[in-house]
């Protein structure tokens, strides 16, 4: 039942081999990090910022976004927060900044690309939320739609300003670590090469896969060929696994296949070991990864790759589940 699931979700989270996974939760809003608290959540993996804009009638001030940062960084205090600098355009549009007509919306202006042409908006982002850290080590910078080293050089040189205005006011900052969000299919190969620029990797499945897959993640007309479990999606995440492994980066999932109990098992299996999910998800994946083992994991991996699509792959992995529940 859901109280069993969780009341044992204040359990560690650790296979029956003995492999700990670290759970996290995404978030959006203060209001919805206190589910993730009651779960269990050992962070939050993902802080996506555009929500506490969407919500607002106006552009939120350097101060106004401060005090939203401070309240969730204090209230998962001692526990890491990867707050994600504003994500907007595509399907994410802010009312009060001027419409851009784009024919291919999810392919134009969006992440980092309208944020870094906004310099400015971008800059008083990393200094609400470098005041915000307040000189400790809980926060940690992710970007979004990071597809060239130009445009990961530039957010990097806009943080190392931020930084060094804000030092010049008399103010104690600490240098956050930074991540960047694999999602753009042409940042992959790049890993190995920013191996010295940046700390760790986050895994956005839901754009990987739509750019992957060349198909809209928000079309219903398409919708049924969206599946994440695709075997190309899969060989990639192995890939990204692999490379980061080799760049001593640390790799997390953030998407909505962290939650995906199926998936769960393939990114376990992967070796995987951070999992970011919306914190109602928390109960369900920790006690399945609390009923496995990793070596199963490996082993349904191995025969997942052998199988050329999505539907038999999930087959495979439900028919496990099912025994092991
Ligand atoms: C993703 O793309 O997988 C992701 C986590 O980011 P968002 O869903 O906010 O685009
Ligand atoms: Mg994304």
């Amino acid at each position: 039942t859901d109280a069993r699931l969780v009341a044992e979700s204040k359990q560690p989270c650790v296979s029956l081999d003995g492999q700990a996974v670290a759970l996290l939760a995404n978030s959006g809003l203060q209001a919805d990090a206190e589910p993730g608290l009651r779960y269990g959540a050992e962070g939050i993996g993902l802080f996506r910022t555009e929500v506490p804009f969407m919500v607002r009638a106006s552009l939120p001030s350097e101060q106004e976004q401060a005090d939203i940062y401070a309240a969730v960084l204090r209230q998962y205090q001692g526990k890491p927060v990867y707050m994600r600098t504003l994500d907007i355009g595509s399907d994410k549009p802010l009312p009060y900044l001027p419409a851009v007509q784009e024919e291919n919306p999810a392919l134009g202006l969006r992440g980092v690309r309208y944020t870094l042409d906004n310099p400015a908006l971008l800059t008083i982002q990393l200094r609400a939320m470098l005041r915000a850290a307040d000189g400790n080590d809980q926060l940690r910078l992710l970007l979004p739609m990071i597809g060239s080293s130009g445009q990961l050089d530039e957010c990097l040189q806009l943080l190392d300003d931020a930084l060094q205005a804000l030092r010049q006011e008399g103010l104690t900052v600490v240098r956050p670590q930074v991540g960047i969000m694999v999602e753009v299919p042409s940042a992959i190969a790049l890993l190995p090469k920013w191996r010295d620029k940046i700390d760790f990797i986050s895994v956005g499945t839901n754009d990987l896969s739509q750019y992957l897959l060349a198909i809209d993640r928000n079309n219903s007309l398409v919708s049924r060929w969206y599946d994440a479990l695709h075997p190309a999606v899969l060989l990639e995440l192995q890939r990204i696994v692999s490379i980061a492994a080799a760049a001593e980066l640390p790799v997390s999932v953030c998407g909505e296949l962290a939650a995906d109990p199926q998936a769960v098992v393939l990114l376990l299996g992967m070796g995987i070991r951070q999992l970011s999910m919306s914190a109602a998800k928390i109960p369900a994946i920790k006690y399945l990864i609390r009923h496995l083992t990793v070596a199963q994991c490996q082993q349904l991996f191995e025969q997942a790759c052998e199988l050329d699509d999505a539907t038999a792959i999930r087959a495979l992995l439900q028919a496990f589940i099912d025994q092991q529940m």
